[in-house]
């Protein structure tokens, strides 16, 4: 579907997938107005599909636009899209565990030109890829690098928006992590570079006791990280199975402490593709520390558990969630 200036969204449609022909002076190349979302749509045990809380990402995909001063899009539009898509073929979900169709929804400028400006023309396209089981050998904690030279948002920069560019500055610091043996980066805040934000894909949890006296406490949002839909979710979900819940700012020093007096127990990452991942070790430029005994903690696996089992049908959606896709 495309968006020109004075006539809006106009000419959508249904096309095979194939290459994009893109003017060398296509604007989204120089100057990166590209927004984007991620969702997973999961085949249910009644043979249909349905998707997670499409509103939510229709809602962030809006507040990307406003952000990389593109044009909105209606959220009926998006989950329309997505829905036709998907009608396209629903042969094309997976079935089996964990397995779903990935859908990418995304935005670009299509005006050519070299001046510096928001341009006057936009595509919005959605393409479906399905994707098997992240961990298909079984849940296994990753280890994170704490970044603290490179950041990957500031304060009035685009940190809350999912656009291309806050990814093209992650990618040096997740090749240091990886020279330092890590999966992921952890990424701390511009200004003190001592509180913790987020991971390169995933928003972080920070569980404090065990048992049915824990407390799950997530990083605040505070401008300069991606306000998470999985995120959200789980401070849902977490206070209906009766935990205790929180947003709070956190310190890498906290994390050393309550990791060295065992009064933080558990910590892990979410987000759409991996669901939730158990953290097992942390490694920065000074130390390095196992996250309770490196393996996956038993609230991270009651919450996943959960959370897959609405997304699955496995359980009843209480919230009103899941959006029955291709019908
Ligand atoms: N933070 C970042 C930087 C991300 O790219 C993602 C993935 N969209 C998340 C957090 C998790 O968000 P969600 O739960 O909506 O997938």
């Amino acid at each position: 579907i495309q968006w020109t200036e004075g006539r809006g969204w106009h000419d959508a449609r249904l096309e095979p997938y194939a290459p994009l022909q893109l003017d060398p002076a296509n604007m989204t190349l120089h100057y990166a107005q590209s927004i984007f979302e991620g969702l997973k749509a999961y085949r249910q045990p009644d043979g249909s599909v349905k998707v997670f809380r499409p509103d939510a990402n229709a809602r962030r995909f809006q507040r990307s636009a406003r952000r990389l001063a593109m044009p909105e899009l209606p959220v009926e539009t998006f989950i329309e899209a997505c829905d036709l898509l998907v009608g396209q073929d629903k042969a094309w979900v997976p079935s089996e565990g964990e397995a779903s169709l990935y859908l990418r929804p995304f935005m670009f400028a299509s005006e050519v030109g070299l001046g510096v400006k928001p341009a006057n023309q936009y595509t919005f396209m959605v393409i479906a890829s399905p994707a098997g089981s992240y961990f298909p050998g079984g849940v296994e904690p990753v280890s994170v690098w704490l970044s603290e030279e490179y950041v990957r948002a500031a304060p009035g920069g685009t940190g809350e928006a999912k656009c291309a560019g806050n990814y093209a500055a992650s990618l040096v610091a997740q090749a240091e992590a990886a020279e330092h043996g890590c999966d992921q980066v952890v990424w701390l805040d511009a200004v003190e570079r001592r509180h913790i934000e987020e991971m390169g894909g995933m928003n972080l949890y920070f569980v404090y006791g065990s048992g049915a006296d824990a407390r799950i406490v997530t990083p605040a949002l505070t401008g300069t990280l991606l306000p998470g839909i999985t995120r959200d979710s789980l401070l849902r979900i977490a206070a209906d199975m009766g935990y205790e819940t929180g947003e709070a700012r956190i310190t890498t020093d906290e994390w050393r402490a309550g990791n060295a007096d065992g009064s933080l127990t558990e910590v892990f990452a979410c987000g759409t593709a991996a669901v939730i991942t158990p953290v097992g070790e942390v490694k920065s430029s000074r130390d390095e520390w196992k996250v309770g005994d490196g393996t996956a903690g038993e609230i991270t696996l009651r919450l996943r558990e959960a959370l897959l089992a609405v997304q699955t049908g496995h359980a009843e959606d209480t919230h009103g969630w899941m959006h029955t896709l291709g019908s």
